[in-house]
């Protein structure tokens, strides 16, 4: 052999890493692009209270529609925008096109919440503040209508965090852990934080009734965040059996297929002034269906 088959493997690896880079620029010159025509776009996942089964919320995710008409998912540019400084930016178009979408429907209906997903890179810096003041300036949405999630596996700097939750609490605002139980917060480092409301990571949820391990956890964090007296959110509630468990634990809320996929914000205001009760089962109800 002239070339030792490591080499070869080497320069594939070059090669390929090389490729994905250049993948990686031209997407990201594709998103500030994206920013600048009006690419970006929300849609809303109905928030549920579990009691009455009625949509009382919901959370804005976000989503890119290129010119080419290919849909990308946030979990591929957010981290994109994360790593190219262009997160603060599109943070601003995110509370733009929710004020755009839900203000009409929170004047007349003020104990409607909005959930707003807030990357942990914004927490770096203080304009995230400034962009919630600014919005809040303008009078379309008031701060009692507002929860911010933040995503607990990406809280790197506590002190600066600990900062603009303080700051975004002050003015009214709700604060959220998302995907609560997949990072290391521990008990401490929670109370520490200070928020309202904790959302249990769909990790969790889909492991209730099964055998796994994570099973035993749950009622664990459930326990320990209404000692803690916060708020809990179940994530990703797909089927009547964990609806029912969380019903019967009293975790307040809860979204998932079970209730509502991301929709236009229009759908999730027909559904929540209809006062339909979603996924109606409780516990100890025999099944319909
Ligand atoms: P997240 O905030 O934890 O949002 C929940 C994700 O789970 C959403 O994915 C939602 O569509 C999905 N989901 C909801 N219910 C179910 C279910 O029953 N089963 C399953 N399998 N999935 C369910 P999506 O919309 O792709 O968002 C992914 C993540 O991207 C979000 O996770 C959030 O961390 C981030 N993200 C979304 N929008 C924004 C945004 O405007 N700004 C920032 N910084 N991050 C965002
Ligand atoms: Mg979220
Ligand atoms: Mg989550
Ligand atoms: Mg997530």
């Amino acid at each position: 052999r002239l070339v030792p088959a490591g080499v070869v493997a080497g320069i594939a690896m070059a090669a390929a890493l090389l490729l994905l880079a250049r993948k990686q620029t031209s997407l990201a010159t594709a998103l500030r692009k994206g920013l600048r025509d009006n690419e970006f776009f929300m849609l809303y996942q109905p928030v549920v209270a579990l009691q009455s089964g009625q949509c009382v919320g919901a959370e804005a995710l976000l989503r890119w529609r290129r010119s080419t008409g290919e849909l990308i998912g946030p979990d591929v540019f957010i981290p994109l925008a994360e790593q190219t400084g262009t997160i603060t930016a599109l943070t601003a178009r995110v509370l733009e096109l929710v004020e755009h979408d839900t203000r009409h429907f929170l004047a007349a209906h003020p104990a409607f919440h909005v959930a707003v997903n807030v990357s942990t890179t914004d927490l770096e810096s203080d304009p995230i503040v400034e962009l919630f003041d600014a919005m809040l300036a303008r009078g379309g949405i008031v701060a009692a209508n507002l929860v911010v999630e933040i995503t607990e596996r990406g809280i790197l700097d506590i002190e600066a965090a600990r900062t603009v939750i303080g700051a975004l609490r002050a003015r009214g605002i709700k604060v959220a852990i998302d995907d609560f139980g997949t990072g290391y917060a521990g008990l401490s480092y929670l109370e520490s934080l200070h928020v309202d409301a904790l959302k249990i990571d769909r990790s969790f949820i889909e492991a209730i009734g099964t055998t796994a391990p994570t099973n035993q956890v749950v009622s664990h964090i459930i326990a320990m965040a209404s000692a803690m007296r916060l708020v809990m959110v179940a994530e990703g509630v797909e089927t009547p059996a964990q609806a029912d468990y969380l019903r019967t634990w009293k975790v307040e809320y809860a979204q998932g297929w079970l209730y509502g996929q991301p929709q236009p914000f229009e759908a999730v205001a027909a559904l929540a002034t209809s006062g339909a009760t979603l996924a109606p089962r409780f516990a100890g109800a025999a099944a319909t269906s």
